[in-house]
């Protein structure tokens, strides 16, 4: 991506950079005289020049980092954070034979499919069942053992539909997800 002209100066307008209100003279026209990586990378600092009065000024271009809160039954809110998804897929495969990389694996895709989701507060049943669909695929003893927690089953006659229902489901053997292949004709 290239950001400053041949001659160094580059105009906002052209670039398709938006411009930015002069500090000084509050004018709305300005253009990029430089710009360069900044934070590793993780941000782009450009120096622009108010085309009115000449000031020179300094913005940074970061990636938004979505800080998305898990909105507990309780009412608290606490940052969501991937590692307690993590936590939460391990503790139900506890001793079972499922790799640690196809949980980490199933923690990623949660977390991107809730960031896609695009909501800031995200109520902690939702993660749940969330992971309920993850561990669905991958143990189906785990699963069950994640669903009695987290979906407080109401009666012991609904927990055993969903063992009757886990029953009738083809099995998947954790180390070969076939969940691409099974899709295809
Ligand atoms: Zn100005």
């Amino acid at each position: 991506m290239v950001l400053v002209g041949f001659d160094g100066t580059t105009c906002c307008g052209s670039m398709g950079l938006s411009p930015m209100k002069c500090p000084r003279c509050n004018c709305l026209d300005d253009k990029v005289v430089d710009s360069r990586m900044a934070k590793d990378g993780a941000a782009i600092r450009r120096r622009r020049q108010c085309t009115d009065c000449g000031h020179r000024f300094t913005t940074y271009e970061e990636i938004e980092e979505l800080e998305m809160l898990v909105a507990k039954q309780n009412n608290a809110r606490e940052p969501f954070e991937r590692s307690k998804v993590l936590a939460g897929l391990r503790k139900a495969c506890q001793k079972r034979p499922v790799a640690i990389e196809v949980l980490e694996t199933a923690a990623k895709e949660i977390c991107s499919e809730l960031a896609e989701e695009g909501r800031r507060e995200i109520p902690s049943k939702h993660i749940g069942l969330k992971v309920m669909e993850k561990l669905q695929d991958i143990d189906s003893v785990a699963y069950v053992r994640f669903a009695s927690v987290y979906r407080q089953f109401q009666a012991v006659g609904e927990f055993i539909e969903e063992i009757e229902h886990l029953e009738k489901r083809p099995q998947r053997t954790p180390l070969q997800p076939d969940l691409f292949e099974s899709k295809s004709p």
